[in-house]
């Protein structure tokens, strides 16, 4: 399967232990990587026993071209090593390949939800990690409550007019600073419910021709966010004032300054520019 999909995820290794295997080891929030001058790399089991790190927590994630992948948490009285860094998961999305990326973010992903999930959320007695290779799952002996690692999906949608795309200024925004329009998924509401709800609440138009883009976990904290485009459909634009505080349709020459980075609301504002 590793010619098919580089990561295979797993419960359990999947591979004869090697010195080569991956872990991805986070200290209070931050990832633990091997540096030489500018270049990052993400250690391997024989830098473990080099820097003699104190882990735990520690879970499979699965294999990365063949090597087993670990989620682990240094303990707190860490002092950072000569040739070791630590660092937040942001700037990582920049500076690590997007396997690795995403392979940190499962990380952290995993060990905050085992942090949240210490004590059963019906009787309040201690979780254990259910023992099975096919699923990862936190149970309570006591009652029998069952749960699993859960992610929350977010729409984020770029909308166009003819050669123009609709940008939406959030009051949280550095000043200048657009985006396209995104907004979490309400419980038992579906993607292109959402995505319609979302738009109209925020800028108050309606749209149609609702198309699939992509999806990129976005770990911060712990979101799914799911790509769409849209065509305008009919209103005017009217901004909610809570969220957004202004919007406006943008032909590609005149498109205001926006976030640059590998996230998919950037993806979609350059997807515009290329096709439009
Ligand atoms: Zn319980």
């Amino acid at each position: 399967m590793k010619d098919y999909m580089r990561f295979e995820a797993s419960v359990v290794p999947l591979y004869s232990k090697s010195a080569e295997d991956l872990w991805f080891p986070y200290n209070n929030g931050k990832l633990a990587v091997k540096s030489k001058g500018d270049e990052i790399s993400i250690l391997r089991r024989k830098d473990l026993e080099e820097f003699d790190f104190k882990l735990a927590h520690t879970q499979c994630m699965g294999a990365l071209d063949g090597y087993n992948c670990f989620s682990s948490e240094i303990k707190d009285n860490f002092k950072t090593p000569s040739g070791i860094e630590i660092y937040d998961l942001k700037p990582l999305t920049f500076l690590l390949e997007e396997e690795l990326f995403l392979l940190a973010a499962k990380s952290l992903l995993l060990l905050n939800w085992e942090k949240c999930h210490r004590y059963c959320g019906v009787c309040g007695y201690y979780m254990e990690r259910k023992n099975n290779e096919s699923e990862r799952a936190l149970f309570c002996p006591k009652c029998g409550y069952t749960t699993w690692p859960k992610t929350s999906p977010a729409i984020i949608v770029a909308i166009t007019k003819g050669d123009q795309i609709l940008l939406a200024h959030n009051k949280n925004f550095p000043k200048g600073m657009y985006s396209v329009i995104a907004g979490f998924v309400e419980l038992g509401e579906t993607f292109e419910q959402c995505v319609r709800r979302e738009v109209y609440e925020e800028v108050g138009i309606r749209i149609k021709n609702i198309k699939y883009f992509g999806s990129q976990p976005w770990p911060f904290p712990n979101s799914m966010m799911i790509g769409f485009t849209a065509e305008y459909l009919d209103g005017e634009i009217n901004v909610d004032g809570e969220e957004i505080v202004h919007a406006d349709w943008f032909s590609k020459d005149e498109i205001p300054k926006y976030k640059k980075s590998k996230s998919i609301g950037a993806e979609l504002i350059e997807w515009f520019k290329r096709t439009h």
